[in-house]
């Protein structure tokens, strides 16, 4: 078997320019362009070029983005006192904050902080809540991006079983809470599915991945994911990036996982320019959402 790669670059390319015209008639009818502001903590090199990614795709599609950059030795409540801020200010609509912060600043504390109609990560507390409730405000980033490319290759989610290794607050268990809500906004054949979520606790991992009809991988661990893990004919979607001898890898043997596989993801060019594409989604969102509230 020869598996279809899910192009992930073509995907957030066709996404980009759906949101460039929804940008463009947002702002033809009189409204500001939606406004994104970046807090970047230190000088993390690879945090220095997300933030980057995310300023150029901002840009692309008509947006503007702000970078706010503070010392590795911030300390909490200084990022408290520039969220409070940035909440307030009316020519920001979304707000980010790059991780990992450094050790000494409560990560928690600082992510419940940032106003839940501007957390355009949807990390807050009252975003995660609404989603499990089955009433989500934004869809948090990766996890859609995953929704996203199945439901462009058509591959519908309902009735499958779907496994997630990994269980993160960022992508695992988010996107085990997307694929199992009755519908997600993407149709309902995009979400009811049956999900496993799976840790690094879990005992035979193989057996349980070989049940899966799409299996996630979501680790950030080269190649966990080998051809033995996969049943024959699966869709495999590989979050991870892993650098590796300089070379960027997913948590999926690729080469070996391909000849099993009947659809997989690839790394680079998966998931990852989904995610920043569905970050500009939800600003677009998030404007619109703060028109509507300070009317
Ligand atoms: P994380 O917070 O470190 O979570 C990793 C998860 O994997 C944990 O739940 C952990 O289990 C589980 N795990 C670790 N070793 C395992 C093993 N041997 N078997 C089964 N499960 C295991 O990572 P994350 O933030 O979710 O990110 C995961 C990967 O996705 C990373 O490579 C990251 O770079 C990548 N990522 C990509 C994007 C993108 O845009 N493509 C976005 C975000 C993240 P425990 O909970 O038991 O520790």
């Amino acid at each position: 078997m020869t598996a279809q790669i899910l192009d992930g670059k073509l995907t957030a390319d066709q996404l980009r320019s759906e949101i460039a015209t929804e940008v463009e008639l947002w702002c033809v009818a009189g409204n500001p362009a939606p406004t994104l502001a970046a807090v970047l903590i230190g000088d993390d090199p690879a945090s220095q070029v997300y933030v980057r990614n995310k300023e150029k795709a901002c840009d692309k599609v008509g947006m503007h983005s702000r970078l706010i950059r503070r010392p590795a030795a911030t300390t909490t409540s200084e990022l408290l006192a520039l969220l409070s801020q940035l909440n307030s200010d009316l020519t920001v609509n979304g707000i980010l904050v790059q991780l990992p912060l450094p050790t000494q600043i409560d990560a928690q504390k600082v992510l419940d902080a940032v106003s839940p109609l501007k957390d355009v990560d949807a990390f807050s507390p009252e975003n995660v809540g609404l989603l499990v409730q089955g009433r989500p405000r934004f869809l948090p980033c990766t996890p859609h991006g995953v929704m996203q490319v199945l439901a462009r290759y058509g591959h519908t989610v309902a009735g499958k079983h779907v496994v997630v290794v990994g269980r993160s607050d960022i992508v695992g268990k988010p996107l085990a809470n997307m694929l199992l809500q009755r519908d997600i906004g993407l149709g309902r054949e995009y979400a009811n599915a049956t999900v496993t979520v799976c840790h690094s606790q879990s005992g035979n991992l193989a057996a349980i991945t070989r049940g899966a009809d799409i299996l996630v991988a979501a680790v950030g661990r080269p190649h966990l994911i080998t051809a033995e893990m996969v049943k024959l004919g699966a869709i495999v979607i590989d979050v991870g990036i892993n650098r590796v001898d300089d070379k960027l890898v997913g948590d999926v043997d690729f080469d070996a996982v391909a000849k099993v596989a009947s659809a997989i993801t690839p790394v680079p060019g998966g998931i990852g320019p989904l995610t920043i594409a569905m970050l500009l989604r939800n600003t677009l969102m998030a404007a619109k959402l703060q028109a509507n509230s300070f009317d």
